[in-house]
């Protein structure tokens, strides 16, 4: 099977839109929403509508599960509040049930799918040690695991005898031993200094792991953050993706 696996809309349906064109381009057979599909961007109705077409799989985000009312946000920074505050009070009452119905974690195949730890997924825990990777080979049995949450994509490996390893933050080819725990990085709001929306393309077949950059029109969904009185940091961090 082909995945195309995405995270980290965060309302920003001019990134959303421009993924979709690619993945009606590129054909996979299933496609992954792993979460916080609203949250900070000026677009979360339009984001939910996109998701529930597209996507055959979808987790939810602590971004997903606060705007639903389901989670407290004392744990979330004040910009994160305000923008909350903001989509809660902006989304539609058939996207606030949705969000209400993704998934914490999901099993199929050969893959698991989750926001932040597959181990525990609403701890919200934020992956981006070996340790913490280790951790998680150590519980999980599938081949893959994929997450969101920080925002950074990343491919580690975990074989036999190679111990775990950050393998490349683009792509790999799968070793037959090996196991592999990827962070498919952000669509709507990337923080690896890439001003481009970012997703992974997984083929069981060919045996490969890509990371996929597609550039969005950012001065766009910047005006739309300007525009509805959301704190303006969420507009200026779009363009230098930190
Ligand atoms: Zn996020």
């Amino acid at each position: 099977m082909r995945f195309l696996i995405l995270s980290d809309i965060h309302g920003n349906v001019e990134a959303l839109e421009r993924v979709l064109e690619e993945a009606a381009r590129l054909r996979p057979d299933m496609i992954v929403s792993l979460g916080d599909v609203v949250g900070y961007g000026a677009n979360p109705n339009e984001c939910v509508s996109l998701i529930q077409e597209a996507a055959q799989i979808r987790i939810g985000g602590n971004h997903d599960v606060a705007a639903a009312g389901l989670i407290g946000t004392d744990a979330f920074s004040a910009t994160a509040q305000r923008a909350i505050r903001w989509t809660s009070r902006e989304i539609h009452p058939q996207h606030r049930d949705a969000l209400g119905e993704y998934d914490t974690v999901r099993r199929y195949g050969d893959c698991v799918f989750a926001h932040a730890s597959p181990v525990s997924p609403m701890e919200w825990e934020y992956v981006y040690t070996i340790n913490q990777a280790n951790t998680i080979f150590g519980k999980i049995r599938e081949k893959y695991a994929f997450i969101g949450h920080t925002h950074v994509p990343a491919i580690i490996e975990h074989g036999e005898g190679l111990g775990t390893r950050v393998v490349s933050g683009t792509f790999t080819a799968v070793a037959p031993g090996s196991r592999y725990l990827v962070n498919v990085g952000s669509i709507g709001q990337p923080r690896d200094g890439i001003a481009a929306a970012s997703f992974a393309i997984l083929d069981e077949q060919k045996g490969t792991i890509a990371i996929r950059r597609v550039p969005y029109d950012i001065r766009s969904a910047q005006d739309k953050i300007r525009n509805s009185g959301l704190p303006e940091s969420l507009a200026e961090r779009l363009a230098t993706a930190r």
